[in-house]
């Protein structure tokens, strides 16, 4: 004998009740499909590593032992990172499955009750999402119009706040602009006393690109965590970050990190990786070169402003950002309209600096767009 079944509330209902309001009101991280399209969105490096590499490569991974987990502390990796990256002696490493991940762990480190973290704007969207799923307030501080850092609205927002976790990107993502030093330094060093105290992490996802670097500065300051990828250098598939700060710091993270977060393929690729280190040294050294033709080129053409960039991308302003993004997709290029990110960069665009060819291509279509009539 069968009873009736309960009648079942519908199923957005259900959702409704066990998912948070926040999250259900959010939009999915957007992904343009980019299939045929010349992919200059995601400053991802246009280059493979050469064929020679890529078959040692493979030989490498096929004797990885797949049916084992990763060892958790990935010693071999870690001291390996320490060695090439030029780490100080006295740090420690953590990796993360991209530095994501390591933001989402920050965050969840300094969850407490009414945290906040704190960070200029327009900037890496990360820190304001990974606060908010993490339930830490998120105060953003505008820019200077130029795109350049407000020392005083930083330290005023910091008196009034008294972040947490203060994010600073160098160089910044989307403007591609280095902060100044000078500022950089205040801000670092009134959040260790007088203003307020906090972490101050310092995120060089650009730094091949940059030549400058907080890393050296570590010993100086016991407070200050510098956060790396290998995704902008070449290697955005293999998903892995790290964080590098005083042993205190990184062992409060280790706890939160999952233990197997970086996989063994990720691992192996990555040592293999290192040791030919000078492959992606030579390619960041074109991409930088292939920067400043590509910022030449723009530069010269008529209602085009564009911003200094030391990362593997380049911000423009255009008058109608909106109606050239169009144009461009046409023509089968693909970039990023970051006009409604924020209101300093109205009528703006983001071009990942790519190969040569590539470049031309962007440059050929930007320019027969602009003349184009609306
Ligand atoms: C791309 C980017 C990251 C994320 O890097 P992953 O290691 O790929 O997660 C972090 N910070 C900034 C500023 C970035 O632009």
């Amino acid at each position: 004998m069968t009873t009736a079944a309960p009648t079942q509330p519908p199923l957005d209902d259900l959702l409704a009740h066990i998912v948070r309001d926040d999250i259900r009101a959010m939009g999915a991280y957007h992904v343009s499909d980019a299939t045929g399209m010349v992919k200059l969105d995601a400053m991802e490096n246009p280059y493979l590593l050469p064929a020679m590499l890529r078959e040692a490569l493979g030989k490498r991974l096929a004797d990885v032992a797949l049916n084992r987990y990763p060892v958790p502390t990935a010693d071999a990796l870690r001291a390996q990172l320490k060695r090439v990256m030029h780490v100080p002696a006295g740090s420690e490493v953590l990796l993360g499955n991209g530095s994501d991940e390591i933001i989402s762990l920050i965050a969840i480190a300094a969850a407490k009750p009414g945290a906040t973290v704190l960070a200029p704007v327009p900037g890496f969207v990360m820190y304001a999402m990974s606060a908010q799923l993490m339930g830490l307030n998120f105060i953003g501080v505008p820019l200077k119009a130029d795109l350049t850092l407000d020392r005083e609205a930083m330290l005023a927002a910091m008196a009034q706040h008294q972040p947490a976790v203060i994010y600073l990107a160098y160089p910044n993502n989307p403007t591609g602009n280095l902060f100044d030093a000078a500022d950089m330094e205040a801000i670092v060093r009134a959040a260790r006393g007088p203003v307020c105290q906090s972490l101050v992490v310092v995120d060089e996802a650009y730094q091949p690109f940059a030549q400058h670097s907080w890393m050296p500065r570590l010993p100086d300051f016991d407070h200050l965590l510098v956060m790396r990828t290998v995704s902008k250098l070449g290697l955005a598939g293999i998903r892995l970050g790290y964080v590098v700060g005083h042993p205190k710091w990184i062992a409060e993270l280790d706890k939160v990190r999952p233990p197997y977060n970086v996989n063994v393929l990720t691992e192996a690729t990555a040592q293999f990786v290192l040791e030919h280190a000078d492959v992606l040294d030579a390619q960041a050294a074109t991409l930088r070169a292939e920067r400043a033709r590509l910022m030449a080129a723009l530069s010269a053409l008529p209602g085009v402003e564009v911003f200094p960039s030391a990362a593997n991308f380049v911000l423009l302003r255009v008058a109608d950002a909106a109606g050239l993004f169009e144009k461009l997709l046409k023509r089968r290029i693909l970039i990023k309209n970051v006009s409604r990110m924020h209101p300093l960069l109205t009528n703006c665009l983001r071009v990942t600096v790519s190969s040569p060819e590539e470049n031309v291509q962007f440059l050929d279509a930007f320019a027969a767009s602009l003349q184009e009539a609306p």
